[in-house]
């Protein structure tokens, strides 16, 4: 046993070997002179500085460990640089003080936001201590998240009331609420909350949770909320000791001002600033260390990764978070504007060709400048564009309004109009009138797309000198001849406007594997399929024969009893939905040994399911652009084997 309550020569504490919010290799810490380890991580008192420069950066006139306890100090530098050469990572350390003497209590890895851990690895690699590979597997890819939270923008004026500890970085802004209970309450009315506390405990997790950020009044960078906040990848700001919480009269005041429930409050968890009212904030930019790791992760990887897209903003995010490609363009995404849904219900709602025709025509032109957009900013590289599949609900007027609006542009009878969306309506539409079944119903629609896409392609290949060649999907088949029917209609139109564009047209027709009988019957129709693209969400929803839109009601229950792992949609059920594509995969390349296979489902962006896309073999996965690096990272830590190193 040692003692560090013995005296002013005696002192207890806790270290990290490098900064567990920035990464900065710098001694870090907090101790507490006359005190045992409990009174440090109790938030009870307010710990001092270990270092003299961490002192005077904090502004603190307690005398930091460097100047009250100098040979204990020295002894502490020399201890924890050897012992995080020897563990090659980052220690959190505690440590007490007994009369002048240093003793080491407990060393292990320690606890890091995403940011610290990208940086403590680059720099661990950069000193040679870890490979470049370790250092990849270092950083989990879901804490990449954590890198996307919005900054406050350095011009915004800030209306500062108070400065506490910069516990857990990004900002946020929301209505103060003093109660895990109110900060869940208010959440499930969507609105977003500031949790104010003078200092949390384990029982405020679900309101921590609930809320956009965490302040408390009380406690260090190694108090609850500071570790938990920074766990959970939460803006935090903890001991911001000149703030009054009156949980009573539900009021916090500071610099002489007061604010009470429901007020709004910004706070900063990365200079540690409380700021009244709503703050103008930054998207964040990804650079430095994590370019370094995405690097490396790169010339790991074996998957591709592309990005699901369909706007032009999505394209520009896709290409800076590094797709390479677009994996999805679903292209009913590109008709949710006013004056495109209305001509995208006149199509739906044409009793015969001819009218449908019209409705297309108007539709051409707008097809074909969002392509040219798309093949502009994606320069070259590939992009897969699905052909229409909107699930009709979606898409059909409901409003008597809606109705006029859409009978007016068609020189149409209102009442035959409302009669028709009537015989439309469909009792489950994911698994109605969808996806290839319009194109075999209605060919003209397909042709107008392809029309589109040629077109397109054409025009951008003349304008830029650089070839584009499209990939053009086939959603939601069932069985090989709705392939080869739509696929002719697709090349009949590319022979047509090459001739009409006098270009040559490079191009592929593919389609997405999303039913347990595609899957099965893989082999025959990769006959005529160049690629397939597992379509994960329908393909699990049709397996498992539960509705992907009804099914949170009851998937909790399952998870809770264990019956499932995991929400299924979240990341690929690898037994059943996994099987059928390890079937697909092998029937498909037995008949076609190049084909082209990608997955763009939700389970894209999801580090476990990318790990099974690796092992299954597939030639790339394709998420929303925010979840491209999570992907690229979770592809290479695949490609290696497992996470390599720390629990970081
Ligand atoms: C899918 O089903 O996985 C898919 C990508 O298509 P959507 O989500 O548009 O049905
Ligand atoms: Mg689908």
């Amino acid at each position: 046993m040692v003692f560090g309550n013995m005296g002013d020569t005696s002192a207890t504490g806790v270290a990290f070997t490098r900064n567990p919010s920035t990464g900065e290799k710098k001694l870090y810490g907090e101790f507490l002179i006359n005190a045992q380890g409990e009174d440090v991580v109790a938030g009870i008192r307010t710990p001092q500085e270990i270092t003299e420069a961490a002192r005077k950066e904090a502004g603190s006139d307690k005398p930091s460990m460097e100047a009250a306890l100098p040979n204990a100090f020295a002894e502490l530098e020399r201890i924890h640089a050897k012992l995080e050469r020897h563990y090659r990572d980052m220690q959190d350390l505690e440590f007490t003080v007994e009369q002048g003497k240093l003793w080491m209590l407990q060393t292990r890895n320690g606890k890091r936001t995403a940011l610290a851990a990208l940086r403590i690895a680059v720099e661990l690699a950069q000193e040679k201590l870890i490979t470049k590979e370790e250092a990849v597997g270092r950083v989990d890819p879901a804490a990449l998240d954590q890198l996307l939270h919005p900054t406050i923008d350095p011009n915004a004026e800030r209306k500062i009331i108070a400065t506490g500890l910069p516990a857990s970085p990004g900002a946020a802004c929301g209505e103060i609420v003093f109660s895990s209970e109110d900060a869940e309450t208010l959440k499930s009315q969507d609105r977003k909350v500031i949790l104010v506390r003078i200092e949390t405990s384990p029982e405020d997790i679900h309101g921590m949770h609930a809320a956009e950020g965490i302040l408390t009044t009380r406690g260090g960078m190694t108090s609850h909320a500071a570790v938990v906040a920074r766990g959970m990848g939460k803006p935090c700001v903890s001991g911001a000791g000149s703030l009054r919480v009156d949980y009573r009269t539900q009021t916090m005041t500071a610099g002489g001002v007061t604010l009470k429930k429901g007020d709004t409050l910004t706070i900063d968890g990365s200079t540690g600033q409380v700021l009244a009212g709503r703050v103008a904030m930054l998207e964040p930019a990804l650079a430095g260390e994590f370019a370094t790791v995405m690097e490396w992760a790169d010339t790991v990887r074996k998957l591709k990764v592309r990005a699901n897209a369909d706007t032009p903003a999505d394209a520009r995010a896709a290409i800076k978070f590094g797709a390479e490609g677009i994996g999805l363009c679903r292209t009913e995404h590109m008709f949710f504007d006013e004056d495109r849904i209305r001509a995208v219900r006149e199509m739906i709602l044409a009793d015969d060709e001819k009218s449908r025709r019209a409705a297309l025509a108007k539709l051409l032109p707008m097809q074909r400048s969002d392509f040219v957009e798309l093949f502009s900013i994606m320069g070259g590289l590939p992009v897969t564009i699905r052909l229409l599949d909107p699930p009709l609900h979606e898409f059909l007027p409901h409003t008597e309004e809606e109705i006029a609006e859409v009978a007016a542009a068609m020189g149409a009878d209102p009442q035959k109009l409302a009669n028709r969306a009537r015989e439309l309506h469909e009792f489950n539409p994911m698994l109605g009138f969808r996806g290839c079944r319009l194109a075999i119903a209605y060919p003209e629609i397909a042709e107008m797309q392809a029309r589109a896409i040629f077109e397109a392609a054409a025009q951008v290949a003349r304008d830029t000198g650089k070839p584009v060649a499209p990939e053009i999907m086939v959603p939601l088949i069932a069985s090989k001849i709705e392939l080869d029917i739509i696929k002719e209609r697709i090349d009949a139109m590319a022979e047509k406007v090459a001739a009409e564009t006098k270009s040559k047209l490079t191009y592929q027709v593919g389609t997405m594997i999303e039913l347990p009988r595609a899957a099965l019957k893989a082999g025959e129709i990769a006959a005529t399929a160049e690629f397939f693209s597992f379509g994960t969400n329908d393909l699990t929803q049709t397996a498992f024969g539960i509705s992907r839109d009804d099914a949170a009601s009851f998937l909790g229950i399952y998870t809770a009893k264990g019956i499932l792992p995991a929400d299924p949609f979240v990341s690929i059920d690898r037994e059943g939905v996994g099987e059928l594509i390890r079937i697909a995969t092998e029937r498909g390349r037995k008949v076609r040994p190049k084909i082209k296979l990608g997955i763009c489902g939700e389970h894209g962006g999801d580090p476990a399911s990318v790990a099974f896309c690796h092992e299954v073999g597939l030639d790339y996965v394709s998420c929303s652009p925010f979840r491209v690096p999570i992907a690229r990272l979770a592809a290479a830590q695949a490609a290696l084997g497992k996470v390599l190193g720390s629990e970081s």
